[in-house]
C-alpha cells in the first residue's frame, strides 16, 4: 500500500459539495482509503483571473493502486462530476491532482510526482502541511512545513 497525497480544488457550483463528493468516490476506489481532509481554503484563481475563486484542500490517502492507474481513477472523477477539460488553468467543477506518492519521483509526459508547482503554492502547502506537516519532498528533502514556512519568508 502507498501513501499518498492529493490536491483538490473547485470553482464552480457548489465548491464544497463538489469536494466532498469528489472525496467520497476516492474513498470506494479500489484497495484506497482516504485517511485524513484538510480544512478547505478560498483562494484566488492563479493562472487566467477572471474566473471564480477557488476552494482548495488536500488529503491523504491509502492506495494499492499505482501511480498511473490512481491517476486514471482521479481524472474519471473528474469527468464524471461534470468537468469539462476546456483551457488549462480554466474553471472546473473539480481538480484531483496527485502531490506526493510514497517517496517516488515520477516524469512521464502524463505524471510528474512530486506535482512539479506544488513548492510554489501556498494553497497546496498549507492544507497539506495541516495534515502531514512532516511529510517529506523526495527532491527537496523538505517536510511541507518546511516548504510552506520557506514560501512565507
Ligand atoms: P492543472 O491541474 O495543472 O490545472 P489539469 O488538471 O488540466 O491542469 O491537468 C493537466 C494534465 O496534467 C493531466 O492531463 C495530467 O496528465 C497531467 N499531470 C501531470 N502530473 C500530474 C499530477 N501529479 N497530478 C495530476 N495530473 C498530472
Ligand atoms: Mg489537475
Amino acid at each position: 500500500m502507498a501513501r499518498v497525497f492529493i490536491g483538490i480544488g473547485s470553482n464552480v457550483g457548489d465548491r464544497a459539495a463538489n469536494i466532498a463528493a469528489a472525496l467520497g468516490r476516492v474513498g470506494e476506489l479500489p484497495r484506497t482509503r482516504v485517511l485524513k481532509i484538510s480544512s478547505l481554503i478560498e483562494t484566488e484563481p492563479v493562472g487566467q483571473t477572471n474566473q471564480g475563486k477557488f476552494l482548495n484542500g488536500a488529503a491523504e490517502l491509502d492506495t494499492g493502486l499505482d501511480p498511473a492507474d490512481l491517476l486514471c481513477e482521479l481524472q474519471q472523477i473528474e469527468d464524471k462530476l461534470g468537468r469539462v477539460r476546456t483551457e488549462h488553468w480554466g474553471p472546473r467543477t473539480i481538480d484531483l491532482d496527485v502531490l506526493l506518492y510514497d517517496d517516488r519521483v515520477i516524469d512521464t509526459p502524463e505524471l510528474k510526482v512530486p506535482h512539479p508547482l506544488m513548492e510554489g503554492r501556498e494553497f497546496v502547502l498549507m492544507p497539506l502541511a495541516e495534515i502531514a506537516p512532516d511529510v517529506v519532498h523526495p527532491t527537496t528533502g523538505k517536510t511541507a512545513a518546511g516548504l510552506l514556512d520557506a514560501l512565507r519568508s
